[in-house]
């Protein structure tokens, strides 16, 4: 698996770091974000390597959409949300603060739930 040395989502893959997985296969690994926006604020991440969607090859691209749906649907189950968001930042003017590609699930609850 292609792993860059200095990026903490790689670390988190590699169990380096700690994180509170949400769903894992041999490509993708989903996990809470440290700073919840709303209850259940997920990051998903293909395991290999890849800084944003300009970098990112299609099959890695393949592997991590196509998980999507099934981890979409057990955060929504767990957490029960009236929506949920996907959010993909690519760039640090577009707020992009980590460098490996990650899409956010952003579970909603109504007005005031701390996303808007
Ligand atoms: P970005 O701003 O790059 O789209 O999102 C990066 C996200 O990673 C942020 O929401 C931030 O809270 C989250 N994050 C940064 N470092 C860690 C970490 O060590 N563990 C976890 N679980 N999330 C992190
Ligand atoms: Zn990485």
């Amino acid at each position: 698996m292609s792993h860059k040395e200095d990026c903490i989502f790689c670390k988190i893959v590699a169990g380096d770091i700690p994180s509170a997985k949400v769903y894992e296969d041999e490509d993708v690994y989903a996990f809470l974000d440290i700073s919840q926006v709303t209850k259940g604020h997920t990051l998903v991440i293909p395991k290999k390597h890849t800084k944003n969607i300009y970098e990112t090859d299609a099959e890695t691209a393949g592997k991590l959409f196509t998980r999507l749906p099934e981890i979409a649907s057990a955060i929504k189950e767990t957490y029960q949300p009236i929506g949920m968001n996907l959010l993909n930042n690519n760039e640090k003017p577009a707020d992009q603060s980590v460098f490996h590609l990650h899409i956010h699930l952003i579970p909603r609850y109504g007005k005031g739930d701390g996303y808007s």
